[in-house]
């Protein structure tokens, strides 16, 4: 019996319709109105697949919420997470274990030099929400200057980080006190209107700028590449500039790369793309490959030379949980074995390629960017004004936005892929093959003429 008519013999006392309805009814669907929210049932995954209730695979084009990196059903991981639970389920966090020591010195080995102390957490925003409280503590400062198009996380400060409308919804709650919000750099859609190389990186400059003019500025607060509001990527001479513009004021700069670690990008961290070092790195989703929820905070000497002999007011009970600890070491090990972010950089050229021909197919296409496996195709009405097809005031007010529809069609084809306001995702397993890549393009390549239909 395979394992998927497994699952469907275990769950034979409700229907798949009486999954999706008990799901619905008594939990909430995230980042949307709850009227018309009709979950899948999905019963089995494995390697890039995910299989629904009726026992069709799809294509998981953007590894689920672009997090299931090693791909489904890794049995290195899977015999971890089993040998762990056996040995030692749960510890304090006050007591040393061999997999946190494990999983510490192969964290040394791969996070950007000099990341060396670290805070584990069960999500990315936890991660986040550890950063600000370091920053803070560490600098005796309180701003944090973030940046508009960013996401951070759903928590009252991390949703008060973050710059794009899901923040409105909860404004004034979410309104945290001490965060200020400075250009994002895009430029595709540059929001002080320069053009790259001649703007001579303004967009940096404007924050050097907020730096001059706020007094209290704990920390800059950056996702090196953008994830769900349109995979930015930012000119070389970006990070390098922030770097050195932070060293000058004496101000922590935070890489939030929950979604941009992990060989995601084609580097182990998206930072090492222009070799900066960060003062605090926050990450989760890859660094298990999703299997189990883990966050981590890691941050440089210096800060954890401070908290020696300054009291360090924070933690968690599920902080270094033994049963999140085990598949992190396991995965990342796998990462190594398959040699995933070589794999990553590798397949660069050839899905840029695949997008490349898309754009130059379709009007509708203003734009494909990205970085190794990681990639948005934006949609536009119109590619001289830019106007897109939908806005973030629609996404929070509930109207239904095209990318939505689209991403509805290339699902009855087999292939799941995260639609966003006016741009898809692209960012699958690192374990996809060239096969698989086109499979998926194929998919967006037919529906996309819906779009191309409405472009003015
Ligand atoms: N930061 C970034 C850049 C993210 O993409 C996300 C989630 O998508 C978060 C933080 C929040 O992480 P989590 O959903 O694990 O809380």
């Amino acid at each position: 019996m395979s394992p998927n008519e497994m699952m469907l013999e275990k769950s034979e006392t409700l229907t798949s319709e009486q999954i999706v309805e008990l799901t619905r009814k008594h939990n909430y669907g995230t980042w949307r109105f709850q009227k018309g929210w009709n979950p899948m049932h999905i019963v089995d995954a494995e390697g890039c697949y995910i299989v629904d209730g009726k026992g069709k695979r799809y294509l998981d084009f953007s590894a689920q919420l672009m997090c299931s990196n090693l791909g489904h059903k890794n049995q290195v991981v899977i015999d971890a997470i089993a040998k762990q639970a056996q040995q030692l389920s749960y510890a304090m966090p006050g007591y040393a274990t061999e997999v946190r020591a494990e999983l510490s010195k192969l964290l040394v080995e791969v996070l950007p030099a000099g990341l060396s102390k670290f805070f584990f957490t069960t999500s990315g925003t936890e991660a986040n929400e550890a950063a600000f409280k370091i920053a803070r503590m560490y600098t005796g400062k309180t701003k944090i200057i973030a940046r508009y198009r960013s996401y951070h996380g759903s928590t009252t400060g991390s949703i008060a980080a973050t710059g794009d409308p899901r923040r409105w919804a909860m404004e004034p709650g979410g309104k945290g006190p001490g965060v200020i919000f400075g250009p994002e750099v895009n430029c595709y859609k540059c929001p002080i209107r320069h053009t790259y190389p001649g703007c001579g990186i303004a967009c940096a400059d404007y924050l050097e700028h907020m730096i001059r003019n706020e007094s209290d500025v704990a920390a800059v607060l950056i996702e090196p590449v953008v994830g769900t509001n349109g995979v930015l990527v930012p000119p070389d001479e970006y990070m390098p500039k922030l770097r050195k513009i932070c060293d000058e004021y004496g101000v922590l700069l935070i890489a939030d790369e929950v979604m941009s670690g992990w060989g995601r990008t084609g580097e182990w961290f998206a930072m090492n793309h222009w070799g900066v070092v960060p003062d605090i790195l926050t990450t989760a989703k890859g660094i298990t490959g999703a299997y189990v929820p883990l966050g981590l905070c890691a941050t440089s000497g210096k800060i954890a030379d401070f908290f020696e002999d300054h009291y360090f007011a924070h933690g968690h009970t599920y902080e270094a949980h033994p049963m999140t600890l085990a598949p992190a070491v396991a995965a990342i090990r796998e990462m190594q074995r398959m040699d995933l972010v070589a794999r990553a950089k590798g397949l660069e050229p050839y899905l840029r390629g695949k997008l490349e021909e898309l754009k130059a197919k379709h009007p509708s296409v203003g734009d494909v960017r990205g970085k190794g496996l990681f990639w948005a195709v934006d949609l536009v009405k119109n590619r001289t004004t830019k106007e897109p097809f939908g806005t973030y005031s629609d996404k929070v007010a509930g109207r239904p936005l095209l990318v939505d529809q689209i991403a509805g069609k290339i699902l009855a084809d087999g292939v799941t892929i995260q639609a966003w306001v006016s741009h898809f995702i692209i960012a699958p397993p690192l374990i996809i093959t060239k096969v698989q890549i086109d499979f998926g393009i194929d998919a967006l390549d037919r529906h996309l003429s819906i779009a191309d239909a409405l472009v003015e």
